[in-house]
């Protein structure tokens, strides 16, 4: 292995990259970009991966030449061409040239094209000085004849191996190589350790410095070697989310909460306060939630089930039991109409008692400033917002419970910020995206969940078709009478996230046509450029029934709950996860009156995406749809951006592609858990030092 010393020679894994410059008080530029991209240590660096190592091929005569392979031959020349290109380079403005070698093969008589692009001139001289030489390169076709770029001139031997770096933050993957070679062979040597060493040792993790060694292409290469390099680095992976996520979940135990109890006659009295009997599901809930507020910890749970199976029932009994012990309620949700929704709800069942208010971003700065000052003094016992709520001058009295609605929308870094706000906080998330059972724990595995399964009773459900051209007519027709039963409508169309502008226009040309094709209808738009109040006051329409007709993009409402409305048109439903589209047919068909959904596509959409579609027309199961999706487009879709937890951490492992190392991730940190228990302690003491937990999820 080559590695260029570096000025010190007493690096380690956990030294500073500027450490690979000579000078490392004064980096070189690639290496400082590195840096810029987080990349701050030599354990950093060696993480990225080469995206390809290529076995150089042996000496071969040009008839072996193949197309897009890499070629290694032996020639002389026999005509170099010289011409200027537009290229100037340096200070000094030296003149650059594009050359072509034509070579002759020294094995036969078979011949090639050499080219440079914008090089010096000198590649001539050293050419015109040599009889015989080698050359290296990968092989493209110009003119219908192979010719090779930029290649290798008598490469050097012992360097067998062609590694294709990444480019990183504009480093390129030929200078990212050169940094990787300068980390010491010594460093390379010692042990690599994410965890402790017994740990490591236990899960057999423990010459991870080998692993990545054998990645990076140093010592002995094969396919098989690389291959099981790889197959240990994921299983490494895994083992340390594993044991992340299950050091957060010892270490919760550790953390003591205040218990909060309720008597039973007071939470009769609040659930028959409801206008309808709770089903099963929603009892077995409440039943977990008195159990962790009991536990003297504090409660993560997250209650996931579909559209409309009665969550926000779910957070008005644990909010009811916070509020009886005196401490204080927040609400967070990702859009003002659904924080107002809940506002309303909230403020109907507990405003006899309790002081519940709302804080938004469209406030005005005297009603903010007094609603923070009573937040702080405990006036407020319960808040209700969008994401104003973790901000820093957000400050409670006695923050105890961290209700947060349609989680997925929210970043982890959010979450844990709104958590942190109170102390020993209890934290309860609601999720209307069905986490599939193969990624419950990927994704979970630190919270305790409950599944909502049943739909309250006298629900008429939601009946889904696909529209295409030959029955659009149809289509409008039907809204046409829906309507004239005194009904309501919703259209969504896609939102195009790299265009505001361009949602407008989609939005405002659809609701263009829907006035021409119903002239004597109520038809309204919503888009994320209307200013909060006006978007307020189209919602407040919409929901006392002067709108007939409501367009908007999917980003602006979640979990709106409109009875009156039936009817869900989706336009290019193919440009939604299968689980969005579920989760926004569920928002019709809620009350007595049964609800439709129309799945309008795109005219030219392929057989295949048809087909994915009709999984949405036949199944009514948000789990069996979150799995077809999950199959469909792979893990990182499903949770979107947002999702920024532990999945989109992997480098190598994908939980779909190595489901069985995954498996086995977790039963030997299990067997760790069970067996030797003390080896989690190191982790767990950083995780409280740092106060990771109960804020971290
Ligand atoms: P989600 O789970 O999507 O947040 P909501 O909590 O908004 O659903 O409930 C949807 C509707 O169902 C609301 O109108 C609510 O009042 C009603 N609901 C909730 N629980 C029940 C129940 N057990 N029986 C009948 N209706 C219910
Ligand atoms: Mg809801």
């Amino acid at each position: 292995m080559k590695s260029k010393a570096s000025s010190t020679n007493n690096l380690s894994w956990n030294s500073g990259l500027q450490h690979l410059s000579t000078n490392p008080k004064k980096p070189t530029k690639s290496i400082q970009k590195l840096m810029d991209a987080n990349i701050c240590s030599i354990k950093d660096l060696v993480w990225i991966l080469p995206l390809r190592i290529n076995v150089l091929p042996k000496l071969q005569e040009f008839s072996k030449i193949k197309i897009s392979e890499y070629f290694k031959g032996r020639a002389t020349v026999i005509n170099i061409d010289l011409k200027p290109s537009f290229g100037k380079r340096g200070k000094n403005k030296v003149q650059l040239y594009n050359i072509t070698a034509s070579v002759k093969d020294t094995f036969s008589n078979g011949y090639l094209n050499l080219k440079w692009f914008n090089a010096y001139p000198n590649i001539k001289k050293q050419l015109e000085q040599i009889d015989e030489f080698e050359f290296l390169g990968s092989v493209t076709e110009y003119n219908s004849a192979p010719q090779i770029i930029n290649p290798t001139l008598n490469p050097k031997s012992e360097e067998d191996l062609l590694k294709e770096y990444p480019t990183i933050n504009g480093v390129t993957g030929n200078n990212l190589k050169k940094i990787i070679e300068k980390v010491p062979k010594y460093i390379w040597e010692t042990p690599l350790y994410y965890f402790s060493e017994d740990l490591a040792c236990e899960l057999k993790t423990q010459n991870l410095n080998e692993i990545l060694q054998t990645m990076h292409g140093f010592g002995d290469y094969s396919k098989k070697l690389q291959a099981k390099a790889k197959e240990h680095l994921i299983y490494f992976e895994f083992i340390r989310d594993q044991l992340k996520v299950t050091a957060r979940k010892m270490a919760i135990k550790n953390v003591e909460a205040q218990k909060f109890k309720i008597t039973k006659k007071s939470l009769k009295n609040f659930i028959r306060s409801f206008p309808y009997k709770l089903t099963d599901d929603q009892n077995t809930v409440i039943d977990h939630l008195l159990d962790d507020f009991n536990s003297g910890h504090p409660m993560m749970r997250i209650v996931q089930g579909d559209v409309g199976c009665g969550k926000t029932t779910i957070s008005q009994v644990a909010a009811l039991i916070i509020l009886e012990n005196n401490a204080q309620v927040a609400l967070m949700c990702p859009t003002e109409a659904l924080a107002t929704q809940h506002y309303n709800s909230f403020k109907e069942l507990f405003s006899n008692k309790y002081k519940v208010h709302y804080l938004l971003g469209s406030m005005k700065s005297k009603e903010k400033k007094e609603t923070l000052s009573q937040l702080e003094n405990g006036e407020i016992d319960i808040i209700i917002g969008t994401h104003s709520l973790f901000q820093s001058s957000v400050i409670f009295k006695n923050l105890k419970l961290a209700i947060i609605d349609e989680q997925h929308k929210f970043g982890v870094e959010q979450r844990l910020k709104l958590m942190s706000k109170g102390n020993a906080t209890h934290t309860l998330l609601m999720s209307a995206t069905p986490i599939p059972r193969t990624l419950q724990l990927a994704q979970y595995g630190d919270l305790d969940i409950s599944t909502i399964k049943t739909i309250p009773p006298g629900r008429k459900g939601t009946k889904t078709r696909i529209v295409r051209q030959d029955n659009y007519e149809k289509y409008l027709s039907f809204i046409m009478t829906r309507v004239k039963l005194g009904e309501q409508v919703y259209i969504v169309v896609p939102a195009i996230t790299e265009s505001e502008t361009l949602d407008i226009k989609n939005v405002e040309e659809l609701s263009l046509k829907y006035k021409q094709y119903f002239p004597n209808l109520a038809v309204s738009s919503l888009h994320g450029q209307l200013k909060p109040q006006d978007k307020h006051s189209v919602m407040q329409e919409f929901e006392k029934g002067n709108i007939d007709i409501l367009i908007s993009t999917s980003v602006i409402e979640v979990g709106i709950n409109v009875l009156n409305s039936t009817v869900m048109s989706i336009y290019n439903p193919e440009r939604f996860g299968l689980s969005s589209l579920h989760q926004l047919r569920g928002r019709v068909g809620r009350g007595e009156k049964p609800g439709f959904c129309f799945l309008i596509p795109d005219n030219k959409l392929s057989f295949e995406a048809l087909n994915r579609l009709k999984v949405i027309e036949k199944s009514n199961d948000g789990f069996e749809i979150a799995e077809a999706d999950l199959k469909n487009r792979g893990e990182g879709d499903l949770f979107g951006t947002d999702q920024s937890g532990n999945l989109s951490s992997f480098k190598v492992a994908s939980i779909f592609e190595n489901f069985d190392l995954f498996q086995k991730s977790q039963a030997d940190v299990t067997r760790v858990k069970e067996n030797k228990p003390e080896l989690f302690n190191p982790l767990i003491e950083e995780l409280i030092k740092d106060k990771k937990i109960s804020t971290t999820i």
